[in-house]
């Protein structure tokens, strides 16, 4: 992904109050295969619209989405239709989005079908291999989302994601709709696809302690743009942003090694529509400086030995 920028206009442009709402501003990264980059931030920091704009499900203003080299952001309809095969997503409420009309058996049949993908009977043995690989009895099959858990539904939105062998799945905040006890099952089943069958994620979550032990490289998110970003062990052992600091103090670390700054974050994140100048982040900043309203911080890499750990602070020019 490089340089994606999802604009919406909001407002009127007849009494000129239009504004321009950069939910996704200048997002760059790489998933190498078989590896999982979580993405954190709290809500409407442009995480899902940015899941969705890799998906095109929403269609980006700017910038490049790549899958193995075929640039996706510039496929026409029919091409996008057969590289869906490929780039599939978990939603985070399992429950609006599965049709509650259709049985599992019909859920998990209708992507093979749209795609013609093998015989009838290969059809039927993808179903059953899915069902097995989620943990689902064979016997559910005619029945409707409505009869199961909500962790047993994600599972069923899992197995579906999983029907047409994709190559890379953006998880929307899959398990933030479960309950805790639920949450680490479901995690575990992720964690054994990622290795099973080598497929990449963008892991999307609003919270640091979720994707601790399942994502190769974290990126945390503030109103449409990348603030940090380091391998996994990195981020958590050593945060640079403010920002990830305050949502690290938020979750216990089981490393009493790590530092920790203990920071709370105070008010809500501002609206993207009216974002502050300078940083975006310095209205909640505790080290924020005149330079910060006046100067938007560019992305530096201060990685130690040519590794990557990206951070968009003043602090760390
Ligand atoms: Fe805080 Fe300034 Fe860094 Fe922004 S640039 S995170 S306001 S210190
Ligand atoms: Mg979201």
């Amino acid at each position: 992904v490089n340089g994606l920028k999802k604009h919406f206009t909001a407002g009127s442009r007849f009494f000129g109050t239009q504004a321009v709402c950069k939910a996704v501003d200048d997002v760059s990264f790489s998933i190498e295969r078989g590896k999982t980059l979580g993405l954190v931030g709290e809500s409407g920091c442009g995480k899902s619209t940015l899941g969705r704009c890799v998906l095109r499900l929403h269609e980006p203003t700017s910038g490049e989405v790549k899958l193995e080299g075929v640039d996706i952001s510039s496929l026409s309809n029919r091409e996008l239709k057969a590289m869906r095969r490929d780039i599939q997503i978990i939603f985070q409420d399992p429950y609006a989005s599965l049709n509650p009309r259709m049985t599992i058996h019909e859920i998990l049949r209708e992507p093979l079908d749209t795609h013609k993908i093998g015989t009838e009977e290969e059809r039927e043995a993808k179903i059953a291999e899915v069902m097995a690989i989620v943990g689902l009895r064979p016997q559910v099959l005619n029945r409707y989302p409505h009869e199961f858990s909500g962790g047993q539904r994600q599972r069923i939105g899992i197995a579906r994601a999983l029907v047409l062998e994709p190559k890379f799945i953006v998880a929307d905040e899959p398990v933030s709709a479960l309950d805790v006890s639920v949450q680490a099952q479901v995690l575990n089943l992720i964690a054994e696809l990622q290795e099973k069958k080598g497929i990449s994620f963008l892991f999307i979550a609003h919270d640091l302690g979720v994707v601790q032990h399942i994502c190769d490289e974290v990126g945390v998110m503030y109103l449409g743009r990348i603030v940090e970003k380091a391998p996994a062990e990195v981020l958590y052992r050593n945060p640079k942003h403010p920002y990830t600091k305050a949502l690290l103090s938020a979750i216990p670390i089981p490393d009493p090694t790590a530092s920790k700054e203990s920071m709370k974050l105070q008010g809500d994140v501002p609206s993207p529509l009216a974002p502050p100048s300078g940083c975006t982040f310095r209205t909640r900043c505790p080290h924020a400086s005149s330079r910060c309203k006046e100067e938007r911080p560019a992305t530096h890499n201060t990685g130690e030995q040519g590794g990557e750990h990206l951070v968009a602070c003043h602090l760390f020019d």
